[in-house]
């Protein structure tokens, strides 16, 4: 289950899943006939089967409802990827309290929800693969993104939590903090400062990654699907309650 994997990094990840031979399901919001065609493309492509939820997961009864409901149709649930987030930036005297309890609703607490509805099945069969995309801002801070950093900073506590309540018992739970990667929840940033400094989207790309990622370069969903797969193999049995950053070296400075 990949939730928000109707666009950038969770459909990055959907793709990378599905070509390592999971069945799998899909959430997130968009057009249906552009999420139905993605389902279909990744199911055929890899032979795989592909489901598609729509729920919302800011919306606590949604998140159990949606375990509930993979569990029905899949028979189990062995890997849960918290990746749903939206972002909104402004100093926090300007910040919104809706959008504040948005974020912290989506980027954090469906996290504790989908994770709580999903372990019971999970101890059960003594096998499970907890991700939460968290961000090199669940590490570190950037200016005008308190819900945002707040939350992710907040998922890796959750992370480390799971963790060691699970330790022992063939369940893993990682973070994983990538630094900029580009897709559309960056892309709103990008046309943002491109408005604000009046120069081309092109340019204001360049100068949000010469600020914080020396490598220069964005990261891609498809590196981040990568890491997923490899976190779910049994070369990472061991690997628990860590944050992984993919960040062309932001976090080294
Ligand atoms: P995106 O905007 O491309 O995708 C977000 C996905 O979440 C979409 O599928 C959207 O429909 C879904 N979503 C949003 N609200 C939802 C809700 N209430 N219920 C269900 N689904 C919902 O963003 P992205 O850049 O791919 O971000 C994915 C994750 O990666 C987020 O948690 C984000 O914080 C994190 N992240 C992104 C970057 C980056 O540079 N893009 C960096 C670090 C971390």
């Amino acid at each position: 289950m990949v939730t928000g994997s109707t666009s950038g990094i969770g459909r990055g990840i959907a793709r990378a899943l599905a070509a390592s031979g999971c069945d799998l399901f899909l959430n997130g919001f968009g057009e249906p006939a552009a999420i139905e065609a993605l389902r279909i493309e990744i199911a055929k492509e890899h032979g795989v089967r592909v489901g598609y939820f729509d729920a919302d997961v800011s919306n606590p009864e949604e998140c159990r409802d949606l375990i509930a409901k993979v569990q029905i149709e899949a028979g189990k649930l062995d890997i849960l990827i918290n990746n749903a987030g939206i972002q909104y930036v402004a100093p926090i005297e300007e910040f919104p309290q809706e959008r504040w309890d948005a974020i912290l609703a989506v980027n954090l607490s469906s996290a504790f929800h989908l994770i709580g509805a999903s372990l019971p099945g999970m101890r059960a069969r003594k096998f499970g693969r907890i991700l939460n995309i968290a961000s090199v801002h669940g590490l570190v801070a950037s200016v005008h993104k308190s819900a945002y950093v707040a939350a992710k900073h907040g998922l890796i506590g959750l992370t480390k939590v799971v963790a060691l309540e699970t330790a022992g018992q063939g369940i893993t739970c990682n973070a994983i903090c990538p630094g900029w990667v580009l897709t559309p929840l960056v892309q709103h940033q990008i046309d943002a400062r491109a408005a604000a400094k009046g120069v081309d989207p092109e340019r204001a790309a360049q100068e949000l990654l010469s600020e914080k990622q020396p490598s220069g370069l964005y990261t891609t969903s498809e590196q981040i699907g990568a890491l997923v797969v490899f976190l779910c193999s049994p070369s990472a049995d061991n690997i628990t309650g860590t944050s992984i950053p993919v960040d062309g070296g932001w976090l080294a400075q």
